[in-house]
């Protein structure tokens, strides 16, 4: 029904693998003739699980009911940028509070078909919280490498919460990330990094649900960190076209930040792989990645749906959370690069007046409480007293 083969050499790869012996990434390929669809594409019920039949497992699912996020339409920007239709995909709203819990589904998952007991990531946050969380619904052991300090608040609290082991290392996501790769191939330990290929096989149902209920959009915006994700959702759409369901695939447009940008420098100069960043810095603490691990699937998505990278600042993304805000959608900073990239791309007249624009908005504003004090400051206070009070109302 599928195999898992090497985007480099073509080799099929055993399904305990991450990656090739030539070091090429690995990708799930379903032998689409075979498949047989059983769900409608209606718009209801949706969830991971409702594409089953796309997805690479044959067990019982470790789920969470996860998926089914709310699509919103954003009117009152649509005037102001001049765009026919805008959507939001709020995946903040999913169980442990990001799209991560979509990959982690089918990661932990397939974890269980291979007979692990322990998993493992390093992660910038979102992914210790999901993988932490669906390892505890599985009754496996969990560890998890976080770059120290450099995690917002609520996702540490998720990872320890649901009984993961957090290891901070004194040193960035990069190292993290190189450091868990060797531990696990030791260890014998299952990594859930974005890495393993079933991560993207779940994920790719981002892109079905957002056909299931409007149809194929002209561009969909989203951040990218390690990369996994813009990669996931276009082969979830290529997927649907050559089944035949869709018959064009959206731009996949990808929004680095600024200190933070090596996808973004390598679209610019044409190459197929990154060089990448030593120090990458910025706010939006998901997306603090120098060296993406799928940025060549990445670019590939990007170069084959006439898609394009594009970066934002600190600034910008802070404003593009306000925005995202007042209209009752709250995300954590990360995920409001997507909205701050069509800010800039639409003033430059790279988005068509007439476009369907989706935005994913990745995680939830809960995620990172210490951001949101820095940006609106502390409340306000005052002694508890009927006449102070009304003073204060503006
Ligand atoms: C993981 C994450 C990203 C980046 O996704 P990649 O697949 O690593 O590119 C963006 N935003 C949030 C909130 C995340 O948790
Ligand atoms: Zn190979």
């Amino acid at each position: 029904m599928y195999s898992l083969v090497c985007i480099e050499c073509g080799k099929k790869n055993d399904e305990s693998r991450y990656t090739c012996e030539c070091g090429g990434l690995l990708e799930v390929r379903f032998n689409l003739n075979e498949v047989e669809i059983d769900f409608k594409l209606d718009g209801r019920e949706m969830r991971v699980w409702k594409y089953r039949s796309l997805l690479p497992i044959k067990s019982e699912p470790v789920t969470l009911k996860e998926g089914g996020t709310p699509l919103y339409r954003l009117e009152r920007l649509e005037k102001e940028l001049g765009i026919r239709r805008i959507y939001v995909k709020h995946e903040g709203l999913n169980p442990s509070g990001s799209f991560k819990d979509r990959g982690m589904t089918v990661g932990v998952t397939k974890a269980l078909e291979l007979r692990k007991r322990a998993v493992a990531c390093a992660s910038t946050g979102n992914t210790s919280a999901s993988m932490a969380m669906y390892a505890a619904k599985a009754g496996l052991k969990a560890y998890v490498l976080l770059p120290a300090g450099k995690v917002a608040l609520g996702k540490v609290a998720q990872a320890l919460m649901h009984g993961a082991d957090v290891i901070g290392i004194r040193g960035n996501f990069d190292d993290a990330l190189r450091i868990v790769r060797e531990v696990c191939e030791r260890a014998g330990i299952y990594l859930l990094n974005s890495v393993n290929p079933f991560r993207l096989e779940g994920q790719k149902t981002i892109a079905y649900e957002i056909v299931d209920e409007i149809g194929t959009p002209d561009a969909v915006i989203l951040p990218i960190g390690n990369a996994g994700n813009i990669s996931a959702i276009f082969k979830g759409f290529e997927e649907f076209r050559e089944i035949g369901l869709i018959d064009k695939i959206p731009r996949m447009i990808g929004i680095q930040a600024e200190g933070a940008s090596p996808v973004f420098r390598a679209f610019r100069e044409g190459r197929e792989d990154i060089i990448p960043f030593e120090n990458p810095e910025t706010i939006a603490t998901a997306i603090r990645i120098g060296n993406p691990v799928n940025a060549k699937k990445a670019l590939r998505a990007v170069y084959r749906s006439e898609g394009l990278v594009e970066v934002v600042s600190d600034q910008e993304i802070i404003s593009a959370q306000k925005i995202l805000a007042k209209n009752g959608i709250g995300v954590e900073p990360a995920s409001a690069a997507s909205l701050a990239g069509l800010i800039k791309l639409s003033r430059i007249g790279e988005i068509d007046r007439d476009a369907t624009v989706v935005c994913i908005a990745t995680g939830n504003l809960l995620k990172d409480p210490e951001t949101v004090i820095k940006v609106c400051g502390e409340p306000k206070m005052v002694e508890a007293n009927v006449e102070k009070v009304m003073a204060l109302l503006t």
